[in-house]
């Protein structure tokens, strides 16, 4: 089979926002389509009318986006297809493989034998007839059941490759079954591993982030989050963790994917995510944080913040100060600035006073002076000062907050904080 015949597709149901499995299959399909130069189709399996809400549909297509993550055709509905399915209903029952009971159209499954399900990922799995009973392909008002749409809406799609979540195993031979019935031979199957929290449960809200939409509200960026979700059930070699895009379309196949069940760790992904925020360019990181909090004018506090940062969302909370003023923490003042801790800071501020150029270097030397004159430890003078400018012990470099508050604003910081109570 030429590589380029590769036909994969995603198909959802619209029932919420996207979920991490959800995105993982998306994205598996994804990159086995790009990295083969197949192609990827985007169905949306809406048939359960009530909860196809364009809202739900618009959570998919947005969390597509948000991952970057593209298809060449669709979205197609599968309600769309309604009466290609009911003709392929009519033909299964006058090819005699279906019949009527009490209204209703059930698939003929013969008492002996077996249905072979042939999965990339677990090779053949093997589903005994006896265990499978005729089942119904149509209710008693026409209406075709989701076996049977998936089946011929994957034919007559050419789709070649099928994957999709473990839990859908049980669904395949009977999605099987209806394809040969209609003389056609399935495409290829490949059932992902569940995906389980760090405490071995199946993955859940309480897990912390369960959805796309809340990893990108969180502060996450699409390509460690691609990086990272690549590597829950898939992996190239013991070693290599980081992936860019291009290096996970050339390298990503199925036969690599684990039957085992993988493991979303949200701090594995923070730490990744933190990898990927300093390897930016600067301008680039500071164009995310400024999109992601709304403001302008951020470059020299992110330039600052940057070796410091997981996530977009830890730059504000770090960097506030700079903006608008110190923190009101009355813990980390009456633990820093006592009476002593103030007299440490008065030396530290006639120091800076002196200074004529109020750069990270020229401040270290003359706060590393205040420290060698007054023997004390360096943090028995920084950490007052921190936490007259920021108001909390947690900021960037003190030298470069420093530098970048200005003289005349760090010296009234710290005026302000002296004459505190
Ligand atoms: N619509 C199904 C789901 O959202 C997927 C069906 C399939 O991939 O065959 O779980």
């Amino acid at each position: 089979m030429p590589e380029s015949t590769l036909i994969d597709r995603f198909a959802p149901s619209p029932t919420g926002l996207l979920h991490i499995g959800g995105a993982r299959t998306a994205l598996y399909n994804w990159l086995l389509a790009r990295g083969s130069g197949g192609k990827m189709i985007l169905r949306i399996e809406d048939t359960d009318r009530e909860r196809s809400t364009k809202e739900n549909v618009d959570f998919i297509l947005e969390a597509l986006e948000w991952l970057e993550i593209d298809y060449d055709e669709g979205p197609i509905s599968q309600a769309a297809a309604d009466p290609r399915h009911r003709a392929a209903i009519e033909e299964l029952k006058a090819s005699g493989h279906a019949y009527e009971f009490e209204g209703a159209t059930r698939l003929k499954v013969p008492d002996e034998g077996e249905t072979i399900v042939h999965d990339a990922i677990r090779g053949d799995v093997t589903f005994q007839h006896e265990n499978i009973d005729d089942f119904t392909i149509a209710r008693s008002d026409g209406s075709p059941l989701y076996n049977l749409a998936v089946a011929i809406d994957d034919l007559d799609a050419g789709v070649t490759h099928v994957i999709r979540g473990e839990d859908h195993l049980s669904n395949t031979p009977r999605q099987v079954m209806i394809l040969k019935a209609l003389g056609h031979e399935p495409p290829i199957y490949a059932h992902l591993p569940l995906l389980h929290g760090p405490d071995g449960k199946k993955l859940s809200k309480r897990h912390g982030a369960a959805s796309v939409q809340e990893l990108r509200d969180a502060g996450y960026i699409p390509a460690a989050v691609r990086n990272y979700l690549a590597l829950l059930g898939w992996g190239y070699d013991d070693k290599q963790t980081i992936f860019t895009t291009e290096e996970l379309q050339k390298l990503f196949t199925i036969e690599r994917v684990s039957k085992s069940a993988a493991v979303f760790d949200e701090k594995k992904l923070q730490w990744m995510n933190g990898l990927y925020l300093r390897e930016m360019p600067v301008e680039e990181l500071t164009a995310l944080i400024e999109s992601f909090t709304g403001r302008t004018g951020l470059g020299p506090a992110v330039a600052l913040c940057q070796e410091k940062i997981s996530t977009l969302a830890d730059f504000w909370p770090m960097a506030a100060f700079f903006f608008d003023g110190p923190i009101d923490d009355e813990k980390a003042r009456t633990k820093f600035l006592d009476e002593e801790g103030k007299i440490r800071l008065a030396a530290a501020r006639d120091a800076l006073a002196d200074l004529e150029n109020f750069d990270s270097a020229s401040i270290e030397t003359a706060l590393r002076g205040v420290c060698e004159s007054l023997e004390l430890k360096p943090n028995k003078v920084f950490q007052p000062i921190r936490v007259a400018i920021s108001g909390t012990t947690i900021s960037p470099g003190i030298f470069e907050s420093l530098e970048l508050l200005g003289k005349e604003d760090s010296l009234n910081r710290i005026e302000q904080a002296l004459n505190k109570p």
